[in-house]
């Protein structure tokens, strides 16, 4: 992760920064990375999980979570499988 320990020794973290201009990934907790498409969040950031897909545990689609805890793509599905 020599990204990471840049940003961690100091200097310009919008130097440091890789980003795609496609996507600016921001995070209040960490200075995410971009690296190769993917979001890297620093480790231990409580807000990494906002980043990353998963899968809906009901149907299989992917989705991207909202809440932390979010096990479902849509409230249908959150419904349908908590019952
Ligand atoms: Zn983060
Ligand atoms: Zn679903």
């Amino acid at each position: 992760m020599e990204a990471l320990r840049v940003l961690n020794s100091g200097g310009s973290l919008t130097e440091a920064k890789t980003t795609t201009p496609m996507e600016a990934p921001m995070c209040a907790s960490c200075e995410v990375l971009s690296i190769n498409g993917v979001l890297c969040h620093e480790t231990g950031c409580p807000e990494a999980w906002k980043s990353y897909t998963r899968e809906c545990t009901w149907c299989g689609q992917e989705f991207t979570p909202e809440e932390k805890h979010q096990d479902c793509c849509s409230d249908d599905c959150s419904e349908a499988y908590h019952g």
